[in-house]
């Protein structure tokens, strides 16, 4: 598969919980490496996560656009420890196919794993 993803909501991409763009070094920064184990990404193995704005709790990115990228593994398995420690506090998530986010984490377990 060589498809992206793109267009991840927000509130799926926080529970995800990518790490502070002022904590990166700057492969991950541009996007050339994992944004979570850092290895170098190609075109096949590449997952564009979508522009982010950097939150304004840290001098140095304030505002700064930057576009994380993933491996299909890495994100798979940040999908399934999220969607772990989401559903255990979310209500949405006991009933079927109600809650957004666990539907997400849902589709990029499947969609990722190798
Ligand atoms: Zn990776
Ligand atoms: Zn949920």
């Amino acid at each position: 598969m060589t498809t992206t993803t793109t267009d991840i909501p927000s509130a799926v991409l926080a529970a995800l919980a990518l790490p502070p763009l002022a904590g990166l070094d700057e492969p991950r920064a541009s996007g050339r490496a994992c944004v979570w184990e850092r290895e170098r990404l190609t075109i096949e193995t590449a997952v564009d996560l979508g522009e982010q704005l950097a939150p304004a709790d840290s001098a140095s990115t304030i505002g700064q656009r930057w576009f994380p990228r993933s491996c299909h593994k890495h994100l798979a398995q940040r999908a399934h420890d999220a969607l772990f420690t989401h559903s255990r506090q979310c209500d949405d998530c006991k009933v079927p196919d109600k809650c957004d986010v666990g539907r997400w984490m849902y589709r990029l377990m499947r969609e990722h794993r190798r």
